[in-house]
């Protein structure tokens, strides 16, 4: 029987540059490329010199999150014959997501002084744009390569417009990759649709979550963030909501369109900006026909939503139109966004509020800003501006991961031989190690070091 073979990319045990090499018989799969937001230049890629030219088959991306697409034009000049299986909706997204981070490198060029960027360029875009190979969810695509064949199954994981995991069968074995992961429904994106799998020998499993226990429903959640927001709107004050462009600003839009269809948030504007806006038309393409989006851009005119633009956001010159509703990105608050200075605008005043509804690494300013005490000074470097901070802040647990003891449960249910820990902090993927040491005895845990090669 023919062996399968696993190595993280990755440079270290996090949520980075997202990418897996992995043999299976003939097959050489590469799922996803993606690049580490928090890194700049080459350090921000996956180690991918270990890797020979041209040896890629087929490269799986799970979703558009950069940490997991990020690179994939710079793969692609070296894997040139490689075909890029994606969903539907992943194909319509990918290239904004990469114009955008081209945009981004060429502005960081000069700024931060990275003679290397851009990575890539635009023409290396519509290059990997031809290469991808659009799957229907749920069906089955056979891969053949000398005398042998490989199927492959993509399946709706939640998590993001577009998020997939993926099935690989080949002579009898069968390997399972939750990519990104959510079970529960949002809003605007049904939740994963897995069936229960037969005879699974391997799952890559995703541990985000791993360090993390949820302390509210998401449901609550949702419920105690419109609270907020409307209670900050009747005090006449002006609430930032900081969102990643893709997924969580359409999915925020839609939360508020259902709270004011329910009489839960009172009139007011409602702002947005940048990538997220661009997005809305390929979610309301998808949402004309797909049975797991709920989007239509209707949405935008129904609450009312103006665009705006982050070069007329000046906290030491500009007033913010007050009461009003603020979904910008980034939503980690990082610099030269529309969030960023908003927020600079807002902190000084007790009737404004700043919500984070997503992951926010403690090294970006939204990280620290979550940190400080309130009445300390907030400083924000890029625009040499400093302020006490008065406004309320606070975040939501609204994560597109799935909790730790869903993944647990859905181990449980699929009862595969292995498990194969990826894409999450040392001390998530301890806690797995741990409890399915405890609870799952019939089946062994690999937590593989980054870069070096496991056979499963
Ligand atoms: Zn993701
Ligand atoms: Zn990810």
């Amino acid at each position: 029987m023919a062996k399968f073979f696993v190595k993280d990319l990755n440079f270290e045990k996090n949520i980075g540059a997202n990418s897996l090499s992995l043999k299976v018989g003939a097959f050489h799969f590469l799922v996803d490329a993606g690049m580490d937001p928090k890194r700049l230049g080459n350090e921000a890629l996956p180690k991918l010199k270990g890797i020979p030219k041209n040896s890629v088959d087929f490269i799986l991306l799970t979703h558009c999150h950069l940490d997991h697409l990020g690179s994939l034009p710079i793969v692609m000049k070296q894997q040139t014959k490689a075909q890029v299986l994606v969903s539907y909706p992943t194909q319509l997204i990918a290239p904004f997501m990469l114009e955008n981070s081209y945009s981004v490198m060429c502005r960081q060029k000069d700024e931060k002084g990275i003679s290397e960027y851009p990575l890539f360029t635009k023409d290396d875009i519509a290059q990997v744009a031809k290469k991808f190979f659009p799957v229907k969810y749920g069906q089955t695509y056979v891969l053949k390569k000398e005398d042998q064949q490989a199927n492959i199954t993509f399946f709706e994981a939640g998590h993001v417009l577009g998020a997939s995991s993926v099935l690989i069968e080949h002579e009898g074995r069968k390997l399972f990759i939750t990519g990104d992961i959510l079970f529960s429904d949002q809003n605007s994106l049904r939740g994963a649709h897995i069936p229960q799998l037969q005879d699974l020998d391997v799952v890559i499993m995703e541990t985000t979550r791993g360090a993390t226990e949820r302390k509210a429903s998401r449901r609550n959640e949702e419920e105690r963030l419109i609270k907020t927001i409307a209670k900050t709107i009747k005090n006449g004050g002006a609430c930032l909501i900081p969102a990643f462009a893709l997924g969580r600003m359409q999915e925020m839009l839609v939360l508020l369109y259902e709270a004011k269809k329910a009489n839960k948030l009172p009139d007011c504007p409602i702002y947005c900006s940048g990538l997220g806006m661009a997005l809305v038309s390929v979610f309301d393409e998808i949402g004309k026909t797909s049975p797991y989006l709920n989007f239509s851009r209707q949405i935008l005119k129904k609450l009312n939503v103006k665009s705006m633009r982050r070069k007329k956001i000046d906290p030491k010159t500009s007033t913010l139109k007050s009461p009003a509703i603020y979904l910008l990105s980034s939503g980690m608050l990082v610099e030269h966004t529309p969030a960023y200075n908003v927020a600079a605008c807002l902190l000084n005043n007790n009737k404004n509020s700043i919500c984070f509804v997503g992951y926010c690494d403690e090294r970006t300013p939204g990280g620290q800003l979550l940190q400080a005490k309130h009445n300390s000074t907030f400083r924000f470097e890029e625009i040499n501006f400093s302020t006490k901070i008065r406004a309320k802040i606070d975040r939501f647990d609204l994560s597109g991961h799935a909790d730790r003891d869903e993944l647990c449960e859905f181990i449980h249910a699929q009862q595969p031989k292995k498990v194969v820990l990826t894409h999450g902090e040392e001390a998530s993927r301890e806690w797995f190690m741990a409890r399915f040491s405890k609870q799952e005895r019939s089946c062994s845990v690999l937590d593989p070091e980054v870069g070096k090669s496991y056979c499963l």
